[in-house]
């Protein structure tokens, strides 16, 4: 069995379901099939629900009116039977009219996880009507996670049984990603991008022979070609590789889709759904690692450096202390370093998160930081790729391992 993930650029518009359903018929009539919400649409639901959270009106109207008429639009271009599309629409209108109930995240997964049953409504619906047979199922039923909204833990043994039962491998199942529920039947999601790691997870639960991510670009680059001139194509990564490379933020694949492939030994082909015969990019059991330097390049980093108000060393107890605040925040650290009397850090700026942990921090500790920084992150790096990133730029920080240099710089 072969598992596919359609990302939201790849269901943009009508012509997008139409190419997807030519790849399934193409590359696996018998496969399972993860799609993620429909272009920007997880973006504009949680814009509907920060203005239903504010109780705004007219933006939870407006929203709601944007949403409807970007699925109305795709789905005119298309032939089927859209009223689960319809129903969904009504029950997200209904749903925001209400006053909103629960904690923020929790709220938040209700609404955002509706992007998901939307795509795959119109996707089943579309290939059934190409006459290609058909399940659509509800990830709801099929990934059970714990009550950690925004980024729920799966639980792997009834995910696993729930999977083998649903699945039936002579037709294409079509299945959200990025979304799942608790046992208590709350809906959860599992983090922004989420849907590779749904096609993980239903992967790992079939023992699938291989996973496919079809994508707008050829496959994995040596480089964000939004960011650098000359990226080669990585023909062959290993999962160790594969893994090193999201985790320092190369977008390309969500950081949590390789560890449950390599346990498997799985692999993970990374392709192109424009074009559909070349052969992209393959993680697996290489053997080989990379012999290209790759860099990844985060922009508006901020970096926050902790000194101690108490005489204290920076050491275990103040470290247990601030690791705390940063789980407590949910803010994830890209770099840090310490000194005897200081601890740094380096995180993505995102105010909502960043602001009371700063907050919270300067009970403790005198706090500095320095923002509008960029953190470029090389793999198999030698002096000349480093000179080269450094041009330009003044560097703060610097961080190097046997395989992996980080460097924290500011445009100049
Ligand atoms: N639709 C979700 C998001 O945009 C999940 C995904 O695309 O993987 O974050
Ligand atoms: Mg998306």
């Amino acid at each position: 069995m072969k598992v596919f993930k359609f990302g939201g650029a790849s269901v943009k518009d009508a012509a997008g379901v139409r190419n997807l359903a030519r790849v399934v018929k193409e590359q696996g009539p018998k496969s399972a099939v993860i799609v993620s919400a429909m272009g920007k649409t997880t973006n504009a639901l949680e814009e509907l629900v920060w203005a239903w959270l504010a109780d705004d009106k007219p933006s939870i109207q407006a929203k709601n009116a944007q949403i409807r008429a970007y699925h109305e639009g795709i789905m005119a271009d298309l032939t089927g039977d859209f009223a689960p599309v319809h129903q969904t629409i009504a029950l997200l209108e209904s749903m925001t009219q209400q006053p909103a109930t629960g904690s923020r995240d929790e709220v938040y997964d209700q609404i955002v996880s509706l992007g998901e049953v939307l795509s795959t409504q119109v996707v089943a619906a579309h290939l059934q009507s190409a006459g290609v047979p058909t399940q659509w199922l509800d990830a709801r039923q099929l990934i059970r996670t714990d009550v950690t909204f925004r980024e729920g833990r799966v639980d792997w043994t009834e995910t696993k049984k729930r999977v083998c039962e649903a699945i039936d491998k002579q037709q294409v199942s079509i299945i959200q990603g990025f979304i799942g529920q608790s046992t208590d039947g709350r809906t959860t999601t599992l983090g922004r991008e989420g849907s590779d790691y749904s096609a993980a997870i239903v992967a790992y639960c079939l023992n699938a022979d291989s996973v496919t991510i079809w994508k707008d670009v050829p496959g994995v680059l040596n480089a964000d070609p939004k960011w650098f001139d000359d990226t080669v194509l990585l023909q062959r990564i290993t999962y160790q590789d594969a893994i090193e490379l999201a985790y320092y933020g190369a977008t390309v694949i969500h950081p949590k889709t390789i560890k449950p492939l390599q346990n498997k030994n799985i692999p993970l082909y990374v392709r192109s759904f424009i074009d559909s015969d070349a052969p992209g990019t393959m993680i697996g059991d290489t053997g080989q690692h990379l012999t290209t330097p790759s860099f990844i390049f985060k922009i508006n980093q901020l970096m926050i450096s902790l000194h101690p108000t108490d005489f204290s060393f920076i050491a275990e107890d103040n470290l247990s202390r601030i690791f705390g605040r940063f789980a407590q925040a949910g803010v994830k650290i890209n770099l840090m370093q310490n000194t005897a009397i200081s601890f740094t850090v380096v995180v993505d700026n995102d105010p909502t998160r960043v602001t009371p942990l700063l907050d919270m921090l300067r009970q403790d500790f005198r706090v500095s930081y320095n923002d509008g920084l960029e953190l470029v992150t090389i793999r198999y790096y030698d002096q000349s790729t480093i000179d080269r990133v450094l041009v330009g730029k003044r560097l703060l920080l610097e961080q190097k391992s046997r395989y992996t240099v980080q460097l924290v710089v500011r445009g100049v």
